[in-house]
């Protein structure tokens, strides 16, 4: 078997796994120094206390020295130097007496058994303790210095002892410590990675849910009801209201694309039915005509609505655009005038009305927010019966540029007005469905304000009560 090694590396490891050795490494660096620290000071504690130990032997073993004499230091009283210090074994003492130069003056019997031990006087003038080896076990020995009266160094005092309860001692620590320190290490990584599992298993049925959903089971969603309320949760909550408004959005384009091929589908079965009929008979050059206008009123309506559908489309793209100031007013006045002669011939009043002072400048572009216009002031002529009036007016409030159109036409109902910006709506209205028109015009109308970050909006009192279109526009920075 082929051991595939990039399966190895730790950038293939779960989240689980290197959590847990975070813990487990951390815990074992941490756990290491304190254990260090506890066994430096319980070495160094042990091996005081032996000092002790050593140095009472020492004092004990002063009142023997005959300290006066030819060589007054370096013997013991003649009655103790026979059986002083007989013990033998690791749990005897060995006593030596040395000159200032470290040759040996006088040595306990119970050396006689062992290997000589060196003598460790390093030009020292203090009392110290070294460790070393000695027959294979773990020796400690003391040197004090003899003084005279004039405090100069005339012999040492070397008194030494096997430390082997000691090392036994520091052995059974370092056990107990390197156990606790494995045990507990291996509980962290273990604990670790079963919490962590734990903790993200909320992921592995988040991943599993957001598998199951494609676009055609949009309406699907994450799961959210976990053991425990977190960050996690809160994803999966965006990513629901996330999937939410995808879902609408993916509704309402399908509606869209039925709608229009529904639009697209009556004036082609038209055109065809037409051409088919004056293909089969023999028509005159008249009636000729008239199939040949018919279908020539049913390319213009299709035009229309393909040209709204690019626009509705294109909508989105303003934004990208740099905007540029726009002189809502010149504007205005200038859209007017293209319908002054429809107005009059509908034997509606087209009035203008904006403040005195010049108004500063809108956000937008000069076309698009002409067709914005445009499209208002055409609903308000086609649903305004004669007789009756279109007002456009221009105001500034709380810094923004305010466009109303407003008409004394048919209005609508609030059943209407919550459908009104929507794509291919029309009212269900005998005086509506009487004008030509796709339901496109106040969908671009919107998008297009939207994407200067304006809004429109529409309100009417009821129907036959007019109708009131306001655009409201961010000045021009
Ligand atoms: P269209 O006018 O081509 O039908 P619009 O998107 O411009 O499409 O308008 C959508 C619907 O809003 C219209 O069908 C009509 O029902 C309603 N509407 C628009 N303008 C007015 C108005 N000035 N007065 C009454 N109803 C209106």
């Amino acid at each position: 078997m082929v051991l595939r090694m990039s399966h190895l590396t730790p950038y293939n490891w779960s989240i689980s796994t290197r959590l847990a050795l975070w813990y487990g490494l951390t815990l074992f660096f941490l756990l290491s120094l304190f254990a260090l620290f506890c066994y430096t000071n319980f070495h160094n504690s042990l091996h005081r206390d032996f000092d002790r130990h050593l140095t009472h032997e020492q004092h004990e073993l002063m009142s023997f020295l005959q300290t006066e004499g030819p060589e007054p230091l370096l013997t013991l009283d003649a009655a103790v130097q026979p059986i002083a210090y007989q013990t033998e074994g690791i749990y005897a003492t060995y006593i030596r007496l040395l000159s200032p130069e470290g040759e040996v003056r006088y040595a306990s019997p119970n050396f006689k058994d062992h290997e000589p031990l060196p003598v460790a006087l390093e030009r020292q003038d203090d009392m110290f303790s070294v460790s070393r080896t000695w027959e294979g076990d773990p020796a400690r020995t003391r040197y004090t210095p003899l003084r005279n009266a004039s405090e100069d160094v005339i012999g040492w005092v070397e008194i030494t002892g096997f430390e082997w309860s000691l090392h036994e001692e520091l052995y059974r620590l370092r056990r107990a410590l390197i156990a606790g320190i494995a045990i507990s290490v291996l509980l962290a990584i273990g604990g670790g990675y079963l919490l962590a599992q734990q903790a993200l298993q909320p992921v592995v049925e988040i991943t599993e849910a957001a598998n199951n959903i494609s676009a055609h089971a949009l309406h699907q969603r994450l799961p959210v009801a976990f053991k425990v309320q977190d960050e996690l949760t809160h994803l999966a909550q965006t990513i629901n209201d996330l999937l939410e408004r995808l879902e609408r959005s993916f509704l309402r384009e399908r509606r869209f694309t039925t709608n229009a091929a529904h639009e697209l589908v009556t004036p082609l079965a038209t055109l065809r039915g037409e051409i088919d009929l004056a293909l089969r008979t023999s028509p005159s050059p008249q009636k000729i005509q008239e199939t040949l206008y018919t279908a020539l009123n049913d390319i213009d309506r299709m035009n229309t609505i393909i040209r709204s559908m690019l626009q509705l489309s294109r909508a989105d793209k303003l934004r990208e655009a740099p905007a540029e100031a726009v002189d809502l007013s010149a504007l205005c006045l200038d859209h007017l005038d293209r319908f002054r002669d429809r107005a009059e011939a509908q034997d509606v009043t087209l009035a203008f009305t904006a403040p005195q002072q010049p108004l500063p400048s809108a956000t937008g572009h000069r076309d698009t927010l002409g067709k914005v216009i445009d499209n208002l002031l055409d609903n308000a002529l086609k649903y305004t019966p004669p007789g009756g009036r279109v007002g456009c007016r221009l105001d500034m409030r709380e810094g923004r540029l305010l466009l109303t159109v407003e008409d004394t036409g048919i209005g609508f109902t609030p059943d209407d007005a919550a459908h009104l910006f929507d794509r291919f709506y029309r009212a269900d209205n005998p005086d509506v469905q009487a004008q030509p028109g796709s339901g496109l015009g106040l969908a671009i109308a919107q998008a297009t304000v939207q994407a200067y970050d304006g809004t429109l909006t529409a309100t009417s009192p009821g129907l036959g009560q007019g109708s009131r279109f306001v655009v409201s526009l961010p000045r021009y920075a």
